[in-house]
C-alpha cells in the first residue's frame, strides 16, 4: 500500500543525486550548496532526514514562501486532499467542470473586493500573472485601442519568473537584469516611500500621477504588490499610494492590477492587502496560500467590465487553457484551507503573530548591522547594512532550531498562522542569530 516500495535513499546519497540533476530555484548546475534534506513536515516543524548543526526539527519561519498558513499535515486539508484522490485526481477543463472547481472561484469572488466577478484558475503564481496581463491586453485589443499594451510598476516589485512577470520585477534587484533589452519594456516609477504607518507623500504621489497620464496612451495597465513588496526587498508602504493609483488609472482609462499572490488571505492582517485601502482592482492574482501551500494553483480575476470587453474583441475568447487548469485535487484543498483560515478568527492569528514579532524582535533593532526592523501583520523584516552571507546566516538560524531563508541585506519570517506563542518567540531567536551571523 505504500510508496515507494523501496527503502528510502541515504541522504549522502540523495545529495550526491540532487548536486548532479536537480535544478534548485535560482541554482547553479551542478548545484555548489547542500541542501538540507526534509523527511517529513507536520504542524510547524520540518523533520530532516539527517541532522543538521545539531538540529533534526526545524520551527518553520518561512510557511513555505508564504503558502503553508496553516503548517503542514492539517488534518481537514489532509481529509480534502484523501476525499477528493478517492474521486478524481485530475481531468481536463476544456469541455468539462468539476465542483470543487467551480465551489472554490464562486467562493474567491465571494471573499475578493466586490467588482471581481470572474475567475480564471491558473497552475502558478507567475501564470496567473501571465494571464493577468492577457486580460489587459486583450481588453484593450478589443476595444480597438492595441497601442495600449505596456505595463507600469513600481520599482522593487517582484511578480514572478516567466516572460511578462520578469518585466515587471525589479530591474536593478538582480533578479532578471540578464534579460534586460530582451524583455517587454515597461515604465518605471520609483519605489514607494517606505512605511506603512507613514502619511502619503504628496510629492510621489504626483510623480505617480503624472508618469500614468503621460504614458496613458500606451498603458495597458499598472501592476503592483499592494503593500508589501515581497521577493523584491520585503517593502512596507502605506496604503494611500493604492488610492493615488486607482484614481490615476480611473482618469486615464488605465487597469490597475494588484498581485495579492504573497499577501493575500490575510498575511498583512487584512483578508487581502488591498483592504487596508479599501481599493478594489480591475484584475487581481492570488496564489501560495490559496491551497494553504499543499499543491499548486493560483488565479486571475477580474470584473465584468473588462470580460465585457475583450468578449466583444474579435477573438472574443480568453486563448489560455493549461492542461492543470482547475486541477481537482489543488481546488478541493483550496477550499479546506478558506474553510479552516475563515471558520477561525484568522485575523485574531494574525495580531498575535505579530504582536510576537514585534516583541521578538524588538531587541534585534539595536544590534551591530542592523539597519531596520519591520513588522506587519505576520511579516517580520530585519534589514542589514550589508548583504548577508546566506550560508552563514542560514547555519545559524538552523543552530537555533529554525529555517529561514535570508537573502540580498535582508533576513525575514513569516511563519504560519497556526504557530504557537513559544515558537514565535523562536523564530524570533533564529532570526536575531541569522542576523548576528551575516
Ligand atoms: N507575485 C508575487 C508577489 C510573488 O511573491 C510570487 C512568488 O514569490 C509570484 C508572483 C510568483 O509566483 P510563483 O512562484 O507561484 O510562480
Amino acid at each position: 500500500e505504500h510508496y515507494p516500495a523501496l527503502s528510502p535513499l541515504p541522504p549522502e546519497a540523495l545529495l550526491n543525486l540532487d548536486r548532479q540533476h536537480v535544478w534548485h530555484p535560482y541554482g547553479p548546475m551542478p548545484g555548489r550548496q547542500e541542501p538540507l534534506v526534509v523527511a517529513s513536515a507536520s504542524g510547524v516543524r520540518l523533520r530532516l532526514a539527517a541532522p543538521a548543526h545539531g538540529r533534526s526539527e526545524l520551527v518553520d519561519g518561512m510557511s513555505s514562501w508564504w503558502s503553508a498558513i496553516h503548517g503542514y499535515r492539517h488534518p481537514v486539508l489532509d481529509a480534502a486532499v484523501r476525499d477528493q484522490l478517492g474521486r478524481m485526481s485530475h481531468v481536463m477543463f476544456g469541455g468539462l467542470t468539476h465542483e470543487p472547481a467551480v465551489r472554490l472561484a464562486a467562493r474567491l469572488v465571494e471573499i475578493t473586493p466586490e467588482p471581481l466577478q470572474h475567475v480564471f484558475l491558473a497552475d502558478s503564481g507567475s501564470v496567473s500573472v501571465e494571464v493577468a496581463v492577457k486580460m489587459c491586453l486583450q481588453y484593450w485589443r478589443s476595444l480597438g485601442r492595441p497601442a495600449k499594451r505596456r505595463l507600469l510598476t513600481w520599482r522593487g516589485g517582484y511578480h514572478g519568473d516567466t516572460w511578462q512577470p520578469m518585466s515587471v520585477c525589479d530591474p536593478e534587484g538582480g533578479m532578471h537584469q540578464l534579460w534586460s533589452g530582451v524583455l517587454p519594456e515597461q515604465v518605471f516609477a520609483d519605489a514607494p516611500p517606505p512605511g506603512f504607518d507613514a502619511e502619503p507623500d504628496p510629492g510621489y504621489a504626483e510623480h505617480l500621477r503624472e508618469l500614468i497620464g503621460r504614458h496613458a496612451a500606451e498603458l495597458a495597465a499598472v501592476i503592483v504588490e499592494p503593500v508589501v513588496q515581497g521577493a523584491g526587498g520585503m517593502a512596507f508602504h502605506s496604503p494611500g499610494y493604492l488610492r493615488v493609483l486607482r484614481e490615476a488609472c480611473d482618469e486615464h482609462d488605465v487597469l490597475l492590477v494588484f498581485d495579492e499572490i504573497a499577501t493575500g488571505f490575510g498575511r498583512t492582517g487584512e483578508l487581502f492587502a488591498a483592504g487596508h485601502a479599501g481599493v478594489s482592482p480591475d484584475v487581481m492574482c492570488v496564489g501560495k496560500a490559496l491551497t494553504g501551500g499543499y499543491l499548486t494553483m493560483a488565479a486571475a480575476l477580474c470584473t465584468g467590465r473588462v470580460a465585457e470587453g475583450i468578449s466583444r474583441g474579435e477573438v472574443p475568447v480568453l486563448a489560455h487553457g493549461p492542461t492543470f487548469m482547475g486541477n481537482p485535487l489543488a481546488a478541493a484543498v483550496a477550499n479546506a484551507s478558506l474553510d479552516v483560515l475563515l471558520g477561525q478568527d484568522w485575523a485574531q492569528q494574525v495580531k498575535r503573530i505579530e504582536a510576537g514579532l514585534r516583541d521578538g524582535l524588538a531587541e534585534v533593532a539595536g544590534l551591530p548591522g542592523v539597519r531596520d526592523v519591520r513588522v506587519l501583520g505576520a511579516i517580520g523584516v530585519v534589514q542589514l547594512d550589508h548583504p548577508v552571507d546566506m550560508a552563514a546566516a542560514t547555519a545559524a538560524a538552523v543552530r537555533a532550531g529554525v529555517w529561514l531563508r535570508p537573502f540580498r541585506d535582508l533576513v525575514y519570517t513569516m511563519p504560519p498562522y497556526v504557530t504557537a506563542d513559544e515558537d514565535v518567540a523562536r523564530i524570533c531567536a533564529g532570526v536575531r542569530d541569522a542576523a548576528l551571523a551575516a
